[in-house]
């Protein structure tokens, strides 16, 4: 399945600068190094499309991509960076709540948990954040080509309870490795068949 071409629309750090919202979207969300930039790089085939910034104190922006004219593609900042600056926190928080609650054209939200930790508290708050807002959400676990089996299950059944607390997650969960390429078509058939 090939989604068409994907361009950069803009980088947004307020409400009032959201592009109209005229058609399908979906979101990919996660904590930094996750591999989230990865990930959209092996779903969009594009190398660099999204660039990776841990830089704390960054200004967050919420990032829009094209997907064939009929989709953005939205990348939000990676969260749980513990040095960021307190207020630069509650600021993004603030838009991303706002964001999530609000966006009449919102399908779906990409979580991405890293395959070694599993989810973790912060994730569980972005998590009770898309309950709220009732966005249905699913649960990405990246680099698969990492842990060892067992560590993985171990982690799999960690996040498969958390998930289970939150009505809005969809109870399957998706194994990706943007390496060996895992996981990119499933993702790929999703987006394909939201509406
Ligand atoms: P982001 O901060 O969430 O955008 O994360 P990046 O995409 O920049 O990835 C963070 C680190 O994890 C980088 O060193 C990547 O090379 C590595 N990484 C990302 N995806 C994978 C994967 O599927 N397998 C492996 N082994 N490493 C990965």
């Amino acid at each position: 399945l090939f989604l068409g071409p994907c361009e950069f629309v803009k980088g947004v750090v307020a409400m009032e600068g959201l592009p109209p919202a005229d058609r399908l979207e979906f979101c990919m969300a996660g904590r930094s190094n996750v591999g989230k930039s990865s990930l959209i790089n092996a779903l969009t085939g594009r190398k660099a499309l999204a660039r990776t910034s841990n830089t704390p104190g960054r200004t967050q922006e919420i990032n829009f991509f094209a997907l064939a004219d009929t989709h953005y593609m939205v990348d939000l900042p990676g969260y749980g960076f513990a040095k960021a600056p307190v207020a630069v926190v509650a600021k993004w928080q603030a838009l991303l709540k706002n964001y999530l609650a609000g966006r009449q054209t919102l399908r779906r939200v990409f979580l991405l948990i890293d395959s070694r930790h599993g989810a973790k508290e912060v994730d569980e708050e972005i998590m009770s954040v898309l309950d709220r807002a009732a966005v249905p959400f699913h649960t990405v676990m990246t680099k698969i080509d990492k842990p060892r089996p067992a560590d993985l299950e171990a982690s799999l059944e960690r996040t498969r309870q958390i998930i289970a607390k939150h009505p809005t997650a969809y109870p399957e969960i998706i194994l990706t490795s943007s390496d060996k390429g895992d996981g990119v078509e499933t993702l790929r058939a999703i987006i394909a068949g939201l509406n």
